[in-house]
């Protein structure tokens, strides 16, 4: 019998790396998965056993445009774009998943607007804010899940980005984000839908059934 191994939330329905994968969202839990049998309601959520209710896509599609719009300007070699985008891409992923974490721990919305606000540097994002809500360190979690150097790779774009966009009178101006930055920027575009999955299911999916009573089921 053939067997496939699978880590929970990670098998693709869609594999093509020139678009945005598509995962369905548990209305109950949050969980994600990429299987398609459990978008259409065929199987019960895997996290919580939830059969009710719509699996909403994500990405959603505002999210799906901004992708496909950095993928055709990587296409066209437009790689000084193309790390910017990415990079603004991957801080509201970021802010997504906080978002998301701080949803699943019961705060309302503006509680959300006030904690979010209250950190608005990606450093601090990472470094404080991360780390208070789920007990671990980014770079922790990102390494558990199999992607210990995307904080390392994701620091040394955005520092790239900062050096071109500022004026720096330190160190002067980045002239350019050549190729190579692009290419990089493309492959951690592509790893954050996964790391954003695998940190939803721990932090969010998890959090959001430790709250739930038994006969809310
Ligand atoms: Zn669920």
């Amino acid at each position: 019998m053939k067997k496939t191994r699978q880590i929970k939330g990670t098998l693709h329905a869609s594999s093509d790396p020139s678009e945005a994968p598509t995962y369905y969202e548990c209305p109950d839990c949050g969980f994600l998965s990429a299987d398609a049998r459990f978008g259409s309601g065929e199987i019960p959520c895997p996290h919580c056993s939830a059969t009710d209710g719509v699996r909403r896509v994500f990405p959603p599609d505002r999210i799906r445009r901004l992708d496909s719009r950095i993928r055709h300007y990587h296409k066209l070699g437009e790689s000084e774009i193309v790390v910017i985008l990415a990079e603004t891409f991957l801080e509201a992923t970021l802010e997504d998943i906080i978002d998301r974490i701080l949803v699943a721990r019961g705060a309302d919305v503006k509680v959300r607007e006030i904690v979010l606000d209250g950190q608005r540097a990606i450093g601090g994002r990472i470094g404080r804010l991360f780390p208070h809500l789920t007990g671990e360190e980014f770079e922790e979690a990102a390494a558990e899940m199999g992607f210990r150097e995307f904080p390392r790779r994701w620091r040394q774009i955005r520092q790239a980005r900062n050096a071109f966009i500022h004026d720096s009178p330190f160190k002067g101006p980045q002239e350019t984000l050549d190729d190579g930055m692009a290419a990089e920027a493309m492959d951690l575009l592509d790893q954050s839908y996964k790391l954003f999955v695998l940190m939803n299911n721990r932090f969010v999916a998890d959090g959001a059934r430790g709250r739930r009573t038994p006969t809310a089921k």
